[in-house]
């Protein structure tokens, strides 16, 4: 009796380590193969923020949509003092406490950690607390980004559902359509209403 109980308890057991063995691994691999290339803060040399808010609805059900209506990049160098640029504007000039969005892309094909996940942001009022503000680095009223930056943000975006910090049912939007703004540009505004998700309210 005892000994059928043990040989029980050991098959239930091992039944469990392997299905934790399965299922771990499987799932950071699925999230590691989905993960795009983000430049960190400290890789393109942010300055700390002055302060910090979680956004009020995490995970976001908007993502916003912007360009940076500046020259555009193609090298990670460039990309990076764009980016720094940027931060510094918003923190001297606008006095935010931060860079406004919460991430941006390059033509160089990578993506720029901005603000970050689950954190409130500074680009489209009254979104800022529900959103996850996406930037591509150009002016794009007349052509739009390349297909290296189109990719980053598509992947951006599917990463940041499987990681559970965009809503599965989210809503995009450009910025033009939460305020009054020229914000996308003409071009990229016409592309983003092609993607998945996007809505025209
Ligand atoms: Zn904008």
């Amino acid at each position: 009796m005892i000994k059928s109980t043990v040989i029980i308890f050991l098959l239930v057991s091992c039944q469990v380590l392997l299905c934790a063995v399965h299922k771990t691994p499987g799932n950071k691999l699925l999230l590691e193969n989905l993960r795009p290339n983000i430049i960190s803060r400290s890789e393109w040399g942010a300055r700390r923020p002055s302060s910090v808010r979680n956004l009020a609805e995490d995970p976001a059900p908007f993502v916003v949509i912007h360009h940076s209506d500046s020259d555009s990049c193609i090298t990670q160098a460039i990309c990076q003092a764009r980016v720094r640029n940027f931060q510094n504007h918003h923190m001297n000039n606008k006095n935010w406490e931060d860079i406004g969005y919460n991430f941006l892309v390059g033509e160089d094909g990578n993506i720029y950690e901005g603000r970050g996940w689950g954190k409130h942001g500074a680009h489209s009022k009254p979104y800022n607390s529900k959103s996850i503000g996406i930037c591509m680095i150009g002016n794009f009223n007349n052509h739009n980004p390349n297909a290296a930056a189109v990719k980053a943000v598509r992947d951006l975006i599917e990463y940041g559902v499987s990681l559970g910090k965009i809503q599965e049912n989210y809503t995009l939007l450009g910025h033009r359509q939460t305020t009054q703004t020229t914000c996308p540009g003409d071009s990229l505004y016409q592309l983003i209403q092609t993607w998945p998700h996007w809505s025209s309210n």
